[in-house]
């Protein structure tokens, strides 16, 4: 075993952009699910408890809509606060259930992966 053997072999000018990235989409995903969430008809509180059976389906519909919605987006804003720290502690593009590195061309798709594709095989 070298004395190098735990560090990551991606270099900062890659990662620079990858965190400038990741910031990015967290801002967005978060603006996202911020209007999701206000968008939630069980949210408006001058609603109407005397409408119609049609306007109740409407609403539990639209309710049931923004909750899988924000839930996703949930896990999205998880997913990329995890790759964000993982690159500030130096361990960006290391597999955290095996350590092993994880494939550039999968974290050119989805820089906010924090598993190899064999580990997120095995989870999904
Ligand atoms: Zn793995």
């Amino acid at each position: 075993m070298t004395k190098n053997s735990n560090n990551v072999s991606i270099p900062a000018k890659i990662l620079e952009p990858v965190r400038k990235f990741l910031e990015e989409e967290l801002k967005k995903l978060n603006q996202t699910k911020k209007s999701i969430d206000n968008a939630d008809p069980f949210k408006d509180e001058e609603r109407d408890n005397e409408n119609s059976l049609e306007d109740d389906v409407d609403e539990q519909i639209g309710h049931l809509d923004t909750e899988v919605k924000s839930k996703f987006l949930q896990k999205q804003i998880i997913q990329f606060r995890k790759a964000l720290t993982r690159l500030k502690v130096g361990k960006y593009g290391v597999c955290e259930e095996c350590g092993k590195m994880i494939d550039t061309d999968r974290l050119a798709v989805r820089p906010e992966t924090t598993l190899c594709i064999d580990c997120a095989k095995d989870k999904e």
